[in-house]
């Protein structure tokens, strides 16, 4: 019978100092083959070469590195590139590299289809299979940094958490991740150009406070009536603007770290100028600022973006009350890679 290899990337650094130990070799040696398997992002035991061959056989007969693989890689028109990535046990998620002029970002998923059902996104046709481990998010990252430096002459700069998924649905992982993202045996990355976006779990939020992270935090708003997000973001009738908004006022307590709502203005959803005020309203509870995002359709139905009047009038009602807000153009749309568009349709 076939015994199944344990993944060598889910031991800690300390956990395989010991195992060398326990080998009758260096506990020094876990310190190679770490930095091999985190900063140098090794995809076999083979590529170790500062490591004996016989070392190297032993961790072949005890591990696997289940590195991800980029299946397919579409570029956009417009630089943006997306890649379709296959996981040890074949199933895919999507990541995004998105340059602009002056910086290059990697939009990563967290989980494989998601836990949410977020009425305009292509992810939540897409049932939940798993949460992403640890160094599957690491490794999208990784890819899309390699790509950055090879088709844009430039490392990559940011990270956003909006991928496939629900990143606080997956906390742990996504934080494990962020630290070894961060950690100079990783990439050595600053938390502050990593974002995590989230739908909007207060409980998660209030924990992220507490666990005094240091990334930023994004919040796919896109109404601040109940009514209205209910019916586009159905776990809100779970997860009330008003639990929102008292998560939201901790996290700020905590971090001083200010809030990014994402929003998207849709035709006859959102459009009108009852749904204007009480975004003004909502973001007088913290410090915050809005991005309005332009829509992808996902199809021929109900959500298309709402015509340039109504964000006009966002964007002027916002900043005649103090707000700062940027309107962001979509990217890589001609590759379903913009936001919202994340399905496996290859
Ligand atoms: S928008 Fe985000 S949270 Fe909502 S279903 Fe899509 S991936 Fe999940």
């Amino acid at each position: 019978m076939e015994i199944k290899k344990k993944d060598i990337r889910a031991l800690t650094k300390e956990q395989l100092r010991e195992f060398f130990v326990k080998q009758g070799d260096k506990a020094f040696r876990g310190n190679q083959v770490y930095e091999w398997l985190w900063q140098k992002s090794a995809h076999s035991f083979e590529d170790m070469t500062n490591i004996s061959l016989d070392t190297r056989q032993m961790l072949q007969d005890n591990f696997v590195i289940n590195h991800i693989k980029v299946d397919q890689m579409q570029r956009s028109s417009d630089g943006t590139i997306k890649n379709a990535v296959r996981l040890h046990d074949d199933l895919i998620v999507e990541s995004v590299l998105i340059p602009t002029a002056t910086r290059t970002t990697a939009c990563v998923s967290s989980q494989v289809g998601c836990s949410l059902d977020c009425k305009f996104c292509a992810t939540a046709r897409l049932k939940r299979m798993r949460n992403l481990n640890p160094d599957e998010i690491y490794d999208q990252v990784v890819a899309i940094d390699n790509e950055s430096r090879l088709y844009h002459n430039r490392p990559l700069s940011n990270i956003v958490f909006m991928g496939m998924g629900e990143p606080l649905m997956n906390y742990n992982n996504v934080l494990k991740a962020i630290d070894k993202i961060t950690s100079p045996e990783g990439l050595g990355m600053s938390p502050k150009r990593i974002v995590v976006s989230t739908s909007g779990v207060p409980k998660m939020i209030k924990k992220m406070a507490d666990d005094e992270v240091k990334f930023k935090l994004a919040v796919s708003l896109h109404s601040a009536i109940d009514e209205v997000r209910t019916s586009i973001m159905p776990f809100n009738a779970t997860f009330p603007l008003s639990d929102l908004r008292e998560a939201l006022q901790y996290w700020y307590a905590k971090t001083k770290n200010r809030i990014t709502y994402e929003y998207v203005v849709w035709d006859g959803i959102n459009d009108k100028r009852k749904d204007v005020d009480a975004l003004v309203e909502f973001c007088k509870f913290a410090p915050s600022k809005v991005n309005l995002i332009e829509y992808n359709p996902i199809d021929d139905g109900e959500f298309q973006q709402a015509n340039s009047r109504a964000l006009d009038m966002y964007v002027d009602v916002l900043e005649a009350n103090n707000i700062t807000v940027t309107v962001r153009r979509s990217r890589g749309k001609d590759i379903d890679a913009a936001c919202g568009q994340l399905a496996n349709k290859g």
